[in-house]
């Protein structure tokens, strides 16, 4: 239990935090909001930037107060080692234990904190390597770099668009369950029949002329790419 990988593995909650500042730097170009990682991690405010300040002290973010926190060179590297794991967890549940797409996530997000990067190295190898988890979101490489992400969400398409479905998010279980259910999954190709400004409702047709009206959280979860 003692090796160099576990003692150089942030706490949970660390860990937790470089994520959460990770996934939101990538929407906003850069800076995670403190507004942004308390609402994603059920936290106050308050907790959020005494954590600020903290990881600002272990140079893993360069926190400025009003504005949020940005990623350290460091910082990066240390998300980029948990998503990897995060994405590679998923990927075993899925293939090899059976789980559904909608569970994967939960379970990942517990189990991450739990094994070494020895043990994340040989699920990378059992499973031959993934470029991308279930979600299809690209799982970082042993070296830390990652795929350049040019997928938009489906609410940004233009009318009348052929699209095939890259990525959904992968947060919530209902609407995976609902998405899984109508095979409305990465790989998928959909015409984009209407996209309503008025509610954001996003009209598409599958491959087997099947019709489907998203509404906008759905179409804001639903990346695409044009192809
Ligand atoms: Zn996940």
């Amino acid at each position: 239990m003692n090796d160099l990988s576990e003692t150089r593995s942030p706490s949970s909650s660390v860990g937790d935090y470089l994520k959460a500042v990770w996934e939101l730097a990538v929407d906003s170009g850069g800076t995670a909001s403190t507004k942004g990682v308390a609402a994603r991690l059920s936290v106050s405010p308050a907790s959020v930037s005494n954590m600020f300040a903290r990881l600002q002290e272990m140079g893993l973010v360069r926190y400025e107060r009003y504005r949020g926190a940005t990623l350290t060179e460091r910082g990066r590297e240390e998300a980029l080692r948990l998503v990897r794991r995060h994405r590679l967890i998923e990927t075993f549940l899925l293939e090899h234990l059976g789980y559904d797409w909608q569970e994967v996530h939960d379970e990942a997000e517990r189990l991450e904190h739990a094994v070494s990067d020895g043990f994340t190295e040989r699920l990378a190898e059992l499973l031959g390597h993934p470029d991308h988890d279930p979600h299809g979101d690209p799982i970082p490489s042993a070296e830390g770099s990652l795929e350049v992400d040019d997928s938009m969400a489906l609410s940004q398409v233009v009318a009348g668009r052929r699209v095939r479905i890259s990525k959904v998010r992968d947060e919530d279980a209902a609407m995976l369950d609902y998405l899984g259910d109508r095979n409305l999954v990465p790989g998928r190709w959909l015409r984009v029949r209407e996209v309503r400004e008025l509610d954001g409702v996003v009209v598409v047709e599958d491959e087997e002329a099947e019709v489907y009206a998203l509404g906008d959280p759905l179409a804001r979860s639903i990346f695409v790419r044009n192809d």
